[in-house]
Protein backbone atom coordinates (compact mmCIF):
# COMPACT_ATOMS: atom_id res chain seq x y z
CA UNK A 1 0.00 0.00 0.00
CA UNK A 2 1.30 3.63 -0.79
CA UNK A 3 0.56 6.07 2.02
CA UNK A 4 0.80 9.51 0.48
CA UNK A 5 1.22 11.40 4.22
CA UNK A 6 0.22 14.82 4.99
CA UNK A 7 2.96 17.11 6.95
CA UNK A 8 1.23 18.71 9.81
CA UNK A 9 3.38 21.51 9.48
CA UNK A 10 3.56 22.45 5.87
CA UNK A 11 0.85 20.33 3.83
CA UNK A 12 3.61 18.65 2.00
CA UNK A 13 2.79 15.60 0.33
CA UNK A 14 5.17 13.15 1.61
CA UNK A 15 4.74 9.73 -0.42
CA UNK A 16 5.45 6.49 1.78
CA UNK A 17 5.56 2.91 0.45
CA UNK A 18 4.50 0.18 3.15
CA UNK A 19 5.28 -3.34 2.63
CA UNK A 20 5.72 -6.15 4.83
CA UNK A 21 9.80 -6.26 3.73
CA UNK A 22 9.72 -2.88 5.88
CA UNK A 23 8.62 0.10 6.40
CA UNK A 24 9.96 3.48 8.08
CA UNK A 25 9.59 4.20 11.45
CA UNK A 26 9.76 8.09 10.82
CA UNK A 27 9.86 9.92 7.84
CA UNK A 28 11.38 13.45 7.41
CA UNK A 29 9.22 15.93 5.31
CA UNK A 30 11.63 17.29 2.31
CA UNK A 31 10.01 20.70 2.72
CA UNK A 32 10.15 21.58 6.61
CA UNK A 33 12.38 18.94 7.49
CA UNK A 34 10.09 17.74 10.83
CA UNK A 35 10.09 14.56 11.55
CA UNK A 36 7.25 12.07 11.26
CA UNK A 37 6.38 9.24 13.14
CA UNK A 38 4.75 6.60 11.58
CA UNK A 39 2.47 3.69 13.58
CA UNK A 40 1.60 1.38 11.02
CA UNK A 41 -0.92 -1.55 11.80
CA UNK A 42 -0.69 -4.69 10.46
CA UNK A 43 -3.76 -4.88 8.40
CA UNK A 44 -1.69 -2.11 6.59
CA UNK A 45 1.49 -4.18 6.43
CA UNK A 46 -0.46 -6.83 4.59
CA UNK A 47 -2.83 -4.30 2.67
CA UNK A 48 -5.94 -5.67 3.98
CA UNK A 49 -7.41 -2.64 5.10
CA UNK A 50 -6.97 0.94 6.40
CA UNK A 51 -7.39 0.81 10.05
CA UNK A 52 -5.70 3.62 11.57
CA UNK A 53 -4.08 6.55 10.54
CA UNK A 54 -0.23 6.39 10.97
CA UNK A 55 0.22 9.61 10.18
CA UNK A 56 -2.28 11.41 13.15
CA UNK A 57 -3.51 7.85 14.80
CA UNK A 58 -7.21 8.82 13.63
CA UNK A 59 -9.23 5.88 12.69
CA UNK A 60 -12.37 7.97 10.46
CA UNK A 61 -11.57 7.58 6.81
CA UNK A 62 -13.80 8.07 3.61
CA UNK A 63 -13.46 7.40 -0.10
CA UNK A 64 -13.27 9.39 -2.43
CA UNK A 65 -12.62 8.72 -6.89
CA UNK A 66 -9.06 9.03 -7.32
CA UNK A 67 -9.18 11.59 -9.73
CA UNK A 68 -6.93 14.31 -11.09
CA UNK A 69 -8.76 17.50 -12.21
CA UNK A 70 -6.20 18.08 -13.92
CA UNK A 71 -6.43 15.03 -16.48
CA UNK A 72 -10.18 15.37 -17.27
CA UNK A 73 -10.16 19.18 -18.10
CA UNK A 74 -7.39 18.62 -20.29
CA UNK A 75 -9.49 16.14 -22.22
CA UNK A 76 -12.22 18.38 -22.54
CA UNK A 77 -10.35 21.25 -23.84
CA UNK A 78 -8.48 19.28 -26.29
CA UNK A 79 -12.57 17.86 -27.12
CA UNK A 80 -13.48 21.59 -27.24
CA UNK A 81 -10.43 22.61 -29.12
CA UNK A 82 -11.18 20.31 -32.06
CA UNK A 83 -14.74 20.81 -32.12
CA UNK A 84 -14.05 24.25 -32.54
CA UNK A 85 -12.27 23.39 -35.72
CA UNK A 86 -14.76 21.99 -37.44
CA UNK A 87 -17.32 24.51 -36.02
CA UNK A 88 -15.39 27.05 -38.06
CA UNK A 89 -15.97 25.05 -41.16
CA UNK A 90 -19.43 24.85 -40.68
CA UNK A 91 -19.44 21.46 -39.94
CA UNK A 92 -21.52 21.95 -37.15
CA UNK A 93 -22.59 18.18 -36.68
CA UNK A 94 -19.19 17.06 -36.64
CA UNK A 95 -18.10 20.02 -34.01
CA UNK A 96 -20.97 18.61 -31.87
CA UNK A 97 -20.07 14.71 -32.05
CA UNK A 98 -16.45 15.04 -30.92
CA UNK A 99 -17.67 17.27 -27.97
CA UNK A 100 -19.94 14.71 -27.05
CA UNK A 101 -17.45 12.20 -27.01
CA UNK A 102 -14.70 14.02 -25.47
CA UNK A 103 -17.85 14.53 -22.27
CA UNK A 104 -18.52 10.86 -22.17
CA UNK A 105 -14.84 9.95 -22.23
CA UNK A 106 -14.55 11.91 -19.10
CA UNK A 107 -17.20 9.94 -17.81
CA UNK A 108 -15.63 6.59 -18.69
CA UNK A 109 -12.26 7.43 -17.46
CA UNK A 110 -14.39 8.61 -14.33
CA UNK A 111 -16.20 5.57 -14.00
CA UNK A 112 -12.97 3.33 -14.05
CA UNK A 113 -11.64 5.42 -11.40
CA UNK A 114 -10.37 3.26 -8.46
CA UNK A 115 -11.16 4.97 -5.00
CA UNK A 116 -8.68 6.14 -2.80
CA UNK A 117 -9.32 6.30 1.63
CA UNK A 118 -8.37 9.84 2.97
CA UNK A 119 -8.02 10.40 6.52
CA UNK A 120 -10.81 12.62 7.87
CA UNK A 121 -8.43 14.46 10.30
CA UNK A 122 -4.70 15.17 8.46
CA UNK A 123 -5.88 14.26 5.06
CA UNK A 124 -3.34 11.33 4.40
CA UNK A 125 -4.39 9.16 1.46
CA UNK A 126 -3.88 5.57 1.16
CA UNK A 127 -3.58 3.78 -2.20
CA UNK A 128 -3.61 -0.26 -2.45
CA UNK A 129 -5.53 -3.57 -3.05
CA UNK A 130 -6.68 -3.11 0.24
CA UNK A 131 -10.79 -3.90 1.14
CA UNK A 132 -12.52 -0.62 0.93
CA UNK A 133 -14.83 0.09 3.88
CA UNK A 134 -14.46 3.75 3.97
CA UNK A 135 -17.86 5.55 3.41
CA UNK A 136 -18.64 8.68 1.83
CA UNK A 137 -17.20 11.81 2.65
CA UNK A 138 -19.49 13.97 5.23
CA UNK A 139 -18.96 17.18 5.61
CA UNK A 140 -20.17 17.30 9.32
CA UNK A 141 -17.76 14.41 10.28
CA UNK A 142 -15.05 16.71 8.47
CA UNK A 143 -15.60 19.75 10.14
CA UNK A 144 -15.90 18.32 13.63
CA UNK A 145 -12.47 16.00 13.22
CA UNK A 146 -10.12 18.92 11.38
CA UNK A 147 -10.77 21.54 14.23
CA UNK A 148 -9.89 18.29 16.31
CA UNK A 149 -6.62 17.39 14.92
CA UNK A 150 -5.52 21.28 14.49
CA UNK A 151 -6.08 21.73 18.11
CA UNK A 152 -4.05 18.78 18.52
CA UNK A 153 -0.90 19.69 16.74
CA UNK A 154 -1.60 23.35 17.43
CA UNK A 155 -2.90 25.52 14.88
CA UNK A 156 -5.78 26.88 16.24
ZN1 LIG B 1 6.59 19.77 6.25
ZN1 LIG C 1 -4.55 10.97 9.61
Amino acid sequence: MQILAKCPQCDASLPVDIDAAGTPAAIRCGRCGRDLALTVTDAERADRAVDRCPVCGGADFYARKDFDPKLGLTVVIIGAGISAIFYWFGRDLIAYSILAAAALLDLVVYGRLKDVTVCYRCHSEFRGAYRRTAGAFDLHTADRLELEYERKIGRR
